[in-house]
């Protein structure tokens, strides 16, 4: 009876893994008084494992829990590896002049797709898949059998588009941030993932009051607050639909 109890425990715990964007050499968008993007990524992806795992009895996976270097396509295969429920990346953006610095602030969520939601968009994935060496199988060599692979996970999705909103609209309520929306870009550590998977840019390492902010453990604490109860809001529509 106990044994039941315990593997029916087991099958309902979602697993999630939760990916801190950069690392290592790879520090990312940097802000003012020396804040880093690998950093403040880290620090609220430990803080989204902790919440997790209270509130949702979640098992819960980093793809880096120190300042090291994974490269995005180890990101992926790390994730397929744990079969998740789903996957969310933590990144924070940048402006490169110093009056958009000045001017642009608040929350992005993303979903995988192959051309961006528009200009902007466009340029933050070409930020994050910058860094060197990391082109994922398919984009460089056999673009054809990536798209028919990504065709196949039509359903998956069609679900991080769900997780997008879900987890983007908690966060909005509970930061009051600006709302930037949730938008569509070719990120490479998104592609190739067998769950549903978005990308939050938690907002402006490079704006003057946002950046700090986000160094703010407090502001953190809401962050992962806020994206736990999108992952909750989002379990609960698979459920409902699944019959679950
Ligand atoms: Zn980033």
């Amino acid at each position: 009876m106990l044994l039941v109890v315990l593997l029916s425990a087991l099958a309902a715990a979602p697993l999630v893994v939760v990916d801190p964007g950069h690392g290592g050499a790879q520090g990312g968008a940097t802000g003012p008084g020396g804040l880093v993007e690998k950093s403040l990524a880290l620090s609220i992806a430990k803080k989204v494992k902790a919440q997790l795992e209270l509130e949702l009895k979640a098992r819960v996976v980093l793809t880096r829990d120190r300042d090291a270097q994974v490269s995005l396509a180890e990101r992926v295969e790390l994730a397929n590896r744990q079969r998740p429920d789903l996957f969310v990346s933590i990144h924070a953006n940048s402006m490169p002049t110093q009056k958009q610095r000045r001017v642009h602030q608040g929350i992005e969520t993303y979903f995988l797709s192959a051309a961006a939601s528009g200009e902007r968009a466009k340029k933050v994935a070409a930020r994050e898949n910058e860094e060197t060496g990391t082109q994922p199988r398919g984009v460089a060599g056999d673009t054809l059998s990536f798209i028919l692979a990504d065709l196949q996970r039509a359903e998956t999705h069609a679900d991080s588009s769900r997780l997008a909103y879900a987890v983007h609209e908690a966060l909005i309520a509970e930061t009051r941030a600006e709302d930037r929306g949730v938008q569509q870009a070719p990120f490479y550590v998104l592609m190739g993932l067998e769950a549903p998977a978005v990308l939050v840019e938690v907002g402006f390492v490079s704006h003057p009051e946002e950046g700090p902010r986000l160094n703010d453990a407090a502001y953190q604490a809401a962050l992962a607050r806020a994206i736990t109860q999108g992952v909750r809001r989002f379990l609960a529509q698979l459920d409902a639909r699944d019959g679950r």
